[in-house]
């Protein structure tokens, strides 16, 4: 692009910057270098008191804009306003501005004022570690496999699509973080989670309520499933639910690897009949393919495989129709370096 071309860029020889910092779960330790860089360079800093207060030491002579909590939008278009004049501005968000963040609404309000990539005004997103991160490190190795986060805050979201996502994730055995749990006008959604969980979670499943992880009135409280909602949950808890597998052990939720699937952990690590270090599980995509042939062509049907497998027929058709036309399937070879 052609820079004297830019009208705006004519009017401001120094264009502003918007960063969206994520300052972490709350303490200084936790905030990256380039957060607090960020907020140094700043010449304006938005963002609700408490988080404000956290870099104190980083804000003389600077413009302070204290904001609450539901003031997001006009956060975001003072942020643009201040930018267009030419201003740094720090946008600061707990945890990640983009995990139920600050960086989709302002990224809307930018686009609605006709703003695009290669506009003067540069949006700056700094990461910082989600409530998520913070909180599993609190309660020992909870994520060590695969996890999602649900919301259960409705001020945005129908209730409908919040409970479908409930579902579908206790059904797939997800490790589960719920975000904004309980406040004080919603208190009946932690029950509901807790309903739908328990349809398919058994009710010893470990769970840990973390209330203001790294901060000063942390708590952290180790339940089951079917306790959760008798717990002490607020605004500032993240509840982490484990999967099948996971396991509360000398006050640590840890969730397994899959380490014990192809080795002996009590054998010195041998590696189990059937299994070869470096490749796909016996089970893995092409070894489970195999069976499943072997299985159809022995005489079980579609929809009895699919039960077995609790996998849709259509997904087991397709996939053995495939492997039907396809050469006979062998073994990956592409990890044996
Ligand atoms: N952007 C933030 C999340 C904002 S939503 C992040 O990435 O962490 C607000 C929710 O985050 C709270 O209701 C709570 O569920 C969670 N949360 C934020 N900070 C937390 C902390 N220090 N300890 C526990 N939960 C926290």
């Amino acid at each position: 692009m052609n820079e004297a071309q830019n009208p705006s860029e004519a009017n401001h020889p120094n264009p502003g910057r918007i960063s969206l910092v994520g300052i972490g779960p709350g303490s200084v330790e936790h905030m990256t270098l380039r957060a607090r860089a960020a907020i140094a360079e700043a010449d304006v800093v938005i963002g609700y008191v408490t988080y404000i207060k956290l870099v104190a030491d980083l804000l003389e002579g600077k413009e302070i804009v204290r904001k609450g909590m539901t003031e997001e939008l006009d956060r975001a278009v003072s942020a643009l306003e201040q930018a267009r004049l030419g201003k740094k501005v720090a946008l600061i968000s707990s945890g990640d501005a983009g995990v139920y963040g600050m960086a989709g609404p302002t990224y809307e309000v930018l686009f609605q004022a006709g703003w695009t990539p290669d506009d003067p005004v540069q949006l700056e997103i700094v990461p910082g570690a989600s409530a998520i991160n913070a909180c599993a490190s609190r309660v020992g190795a909870p994520l060590t496999h695969d996890f999602c986060s649900i919301s259960l805050s409705d001020l945005l979201t129908p209730w409908p699509t919040i409970a479908r996502r409930l579902d579908a994730a206790a059904a797939a055995d997800f490790v589960v973080a719920l975000y904004n749990p309980k406040s004080g006008r919603r208190t009946r959604q932690i029950v509901e989670a807790q309903r739908l969980f328990l349809r398919h979670r058994r009710p010893d499943t470990p769970v840990a309520v973390v209330k203001s992880a790294y901060r000063r009135r942390e708590r952290i409280e180790f339940t089951t499933l079917d306790r959760m909602s008798e717990c002490e949950i607020g605004m500032l808890s993240t509840v982490l639910i484990g999967n099948s597998n996971t396991v509360i052990q000398h006050g640590l939720m840890v969730t397994p690897r899959g380490y014990a699937n192809k080795y002996d952990l009590s054998e010195g690590g041998e590696t189990r009949a059937g299994e070869r270090p470096g490749r796909s599980l016996s089970t893995g995509l092409l070894g489970w393919l195999e069976g499943l042939q072997a299985d159809h062509a022995a005489g079980d049907s579609i929809e009895v495989l699919a039960a077995r497998h609790r996998l849709p027929p259509d997904y087991i058709r397709a996939t053995l129709s495939e492997a039907l036309e396809d050469e006979p399937v062998e073994a990956a070879t592409e990890e044996a370096a």
